[in-house]
């Protein structure tokens, strides 16, 4: 069986892993000339499903759930120490709210956050510990698959735009048609009219004065936040939701109240180096559950909304299973 992947987002990537695997040979269309230039390039990488909960549909925590497993088992650095969700004394019942709505959690008292975190040593006194989550760098992780692939002798063309679906015209179609899984995000909005556009903002600071082992979640009524620590004192600092479709560049609101947020954390991250300030679309469905779908022999995968790490394992699975049922 052959394959033609479309899109080397985090869907493209873990699809064609997952065909690759099961025996498939495939082709990976990129239209960018390199990995990046995507929402997946931006995306926190976090893999918490449990925090997730607290907004997204049961399926999503349930299917989820492999994801740490998946990834350690693709890519090199995962790291598995948990989620922190903290709020100041003010925002307490944020706390309780947030515990109530999500399963996973032990609580952390001011002793226990200043052994989990001790740069955040008494700036807080309440928080929730998740500890079967993990994050993972997601550009590191999108090269480790793509390298993957190229190991495994899959055929990746960058810089190839692949063209959208066309009607079948009369008289087309005869003898097996070619097996096309599409990944392209936002782009495949013109065959998937139900898709919305969710603008995230995010950025990445780099300061040595702090430490963080693992991504930390600051409730706020306003600003929810969260950081996620990468190698050499990078931190990314995210994400906004905003539901819209405007890609553009970050908006000095967004940057403030980012980096407030941050600076509300950990007064360090006043004196951080800004790195980088990115925003692009979050493809999402109604429900925000992706969905993999087929259409005239294509099959789309897409609607990752803000579980792309999360879900492309399930969805890369869901995907090859389709595949593997079309071609028989
Ligand atoms: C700021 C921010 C933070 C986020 N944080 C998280 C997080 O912590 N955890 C998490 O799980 N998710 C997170 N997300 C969500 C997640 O990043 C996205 O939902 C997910 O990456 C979408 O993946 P995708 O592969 O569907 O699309 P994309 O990443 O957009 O990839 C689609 C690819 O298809 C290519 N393409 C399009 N058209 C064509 C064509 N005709 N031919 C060839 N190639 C084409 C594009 O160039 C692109 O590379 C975040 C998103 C943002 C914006």
């Amino acid at each position: 069986m052959h394959a033609d992947v479309v899109g080397a987002g985090v869907f493209g990537l873990a699809a064609a892993t997952e065909l690759v695997e099961r025996g498939v040979s495939v082709t990976l269309y990129e239209r960018n000339a390199d990995l990046g230039g995507n929402a997946s390039w931006l995306a926190g990488g976090m893999l918490a499903p449990f925090c997730e909960g607290e907004s997204a549909p049961a399926s999503v925590v349930a299917r989820g759930r492999g994801a740490l497993d998946w990834w350690s088992r693709h890519v090199p650095a995962v790291i598995r120490n948990g989620t922190l969700v903290v709020a100041s004394p003010r925002d307490g019942a944020d706390l309780d709210r947030f515990a109530a709505r999500t399963q996973g959690w032990e609580r952390a008292d001011e002793a226990a956050l200043a052994t989990l975190e001790p740069d955040l040593a008494g700036r807080f006194r309440k928080g929730l510990f998740y500890a079967g989550e993990g994050h993972v760098d997601p550009r590191a992780a999108l090269r480790a698959l793509r390298d993957g692939l190229i190991r495994n002798g899959a055929e990746l063309r960058f810089a190839q735009p692949y063209p959208p679906p066309s009607p079948r015209l009369r008289g087309e179609g005869e003898g097996r048609p070619r097996l096309v899984v599409d990944c392209r995000g936002w782009a495949a909005r013109e065959s998937l009219a139900e898709l919305r556009g969710v603008r995230g903002e995010m950025l990445l600071v780099r300061t040595r004065e702090l430490r963080l082992s693992r991504p930390v979640r600051l409730l706020h009524p306003r600003i929810p936040l969260y950081i996620v620590p990468r190698a050499d004192g990078v931190f990314m600092i995210g994400a906004t939701m905003v539901e819209s479709a405007e890609k553009g560049g970050v908006t000095a609101r967004s940057a403030i109240e980012l980096l407030s947020a941050a600076f509300a954390l950990h007064p360090a991250f006043g004196e951080a180096e800004i790195l980088e300030m990115s925003a692009d679309v979050r493809p999402a469905y109604a429900d925000n559950e992706p969905r993999v779908t087929e259409r005239d022999g294509r099959i789309f995968v897409n609607g990752a909304y803000r579980h792309g790490y999360l879900l492309a394992p399930d969805m890369a699975a869901r995907a090859a299973q389709m595949a593997s049922e079309l071609v028989d």
